[in-house]
């Protein structure tokens, strides 16, 4: 079977794993006419000159999204709303210390349930004390940083977190980040609310800011002359020391009362795969593992050159996607007979609406890995081929005019990532 992009140019065979390098270097971009010129186009049958854009164009974009400029003919011609949108566009805000850039429902209207916010500090970078509705969960992507919060019984926690270490922070719990030596931190937070804005969250420095200093010197039982230097207004990201060592920090904060028993940090890559297959591997963490996340649940994929995320759906909750690398390509299949196909890539935001079907393929040359997020406690998804597998042979054979070697070919069980 032909694969979109294959049947662009009459005569030329472009294999997929070349796919991405072709069309990236802009033989989409050129169009019809310029490709006549250049001689690769002898002549052009009817379809061929459908399948021609000569008006304006953005031929970057366009080589990153083939599947939208020539959605394969399996995509319906009702038109589906984005569910991808590239942090690249995202508004940054940058501070002394680091900045943050957010992907919420109004970036993406269709991401309702959760929304990203992905964030750097320098080594001493603060993001200041605050605390939130949303239920907090995150991701390191680079460095190292060090998380405080207290719990409900005020006992503190201080840890350090590093690549790919997770935390959680339930709704109210205050909390604070701040990047460490040698080059700070980058990481993905994601909240369990679509609208939620990291622009409106409670600031300690704001908070302070707007209660009257004969009160606030009551509350501590200070002078108001101590309180002279306050902040004016929010600090949001500022540049600070690197902390000391965190037995220290863990020490000084813990006091009379002792840590807390509640472990908010997660260490992914100390517990081995959940599955493993030939075509990558899957690293489910949801609050059967990690106590804390109790409305987020977690997939990091790792899907091998040519390898498929195998046909499902999630029975639970909408999945919220973060590209980490490589490129791929999903459908999501709609109801009232509706399906479009779009293109990932690093840093690009991905969603499916709750039961929706869909897969993700590795078009690059590179593992592909992403994040499957879902406002859940638990980690659930029902895989097409165990589902058919495992109804009668004669029910799925009339459905699908297959035959019985066929039928007996799908997947018995889950296999999750299908090799290339
Ligand atoms: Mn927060
Ligand atoms: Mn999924």
């Amino acid at each position: 079977m032909k694969k979109p992009g294959e049947f662009l140019v009459t005569g030329v065979e472009v294999k997929p794993i070349e796919r991405s390098r072709f069309t990236r270097r802009g033989f989409l971009g050129m169009g019809a006419a310029g490709l006549s010129i250049a001689g690769v186009l002898p002549h052009l049958s009817a379809s061929d000159r459908s399948r021609s854009d000569p008006g304006p164009g953005n031929a970057g974009l366009d080589s990153q999204n083939p599947e939208s400029m020539w959605p394969p003919s399996t995509d319906s011609k009702s038109l589906i709303p984005t569910f991808k949108y590239p942090f690249s566009l995202a508004n940054k805000r940058v501070y002394e210390g680091g900045w943050s850039r957010e992907v919420t429902v109004r970036e993406l209207p269709v991401s309702k349930s959760i929304a990203g916010v992905n964030m750097r500090l320098t080594a001493g970078g603060v993001r200041e004390l605050h605390w939130h509705t949303a239920g907090e969960w995150a991701i390191m992507l680079y460095g190292a940083a060090r998380i405080t919060a207290i719990d409900a019984d005020g006992k503190s926690f201080v840890a350090d977190v590093k690549k790919n270490d997770l935390w959680y922070f339930p709704s109210g719990i205050p909390h604070s980040i701040q990047g460490l030596e040698p080059d700070g931190a980058e990481f993905m937070l994601v909240f369990d609310d679509g609208d939620f804005s990291e622009a409106e969250t409670v600031l300690l420095s704001d908070s302070m800011a707007h209660i009257p200093r004969d009160v606030l010197a009551k509350n501590f039982g200070i002078g108001e002359k101590a309180l002279a230097d306050l902040p004016k207004q929010e600090l949001f990201i500022f540049q600070s020391g690197v902390p000391g060592p965190l037995e220290a920090d863990q020490k000084a904060a813990a006091g009379v009362s002792g840590k807390s028993a509640n472990d908010f940090a997660f260490r992914t890559m100390e517990k081995p795969p959940t599955q493993r297959t030939k075509g990558g591997e899957v690293r489910i963490v949801d609050s059967g593992i990690f106590t804390a996340s109790k409305t987020v649940a977690m997939a990091m994929v790792t899907v091998h050159p040519g390898g498929l995320r195998e046909l499902h759906w999630h029975p639970n909750a909408a999945e919220w996607q973060y590209y980490i690398s490589g490129e791929g390509r999903m459908t999501v299949v709609a109801t009232g007979n509706r399906a479009r196909t779009m293109n990932f890539q690093a840093g690009d935001v991905g969603y499916v609406e709750k039961t929706l079907l869909h897969y993700i393929e590795n078009t690059g040359d590179t593992d592909l890995v992403f994040l499957e997020i879902f406002k859940s406690s638990y980690y659930q998804d029902i895989s097409l081929s165990e589902w058919l597998a495992h109804t009668p042979p004669e029910l799925v054979m009339a459905h699908l005019h297959i035959d019985r070697t066929t039928f007996d070919a799908i997947p018995r069980t889950e296999t999750v990532i299908m090799a290339g």
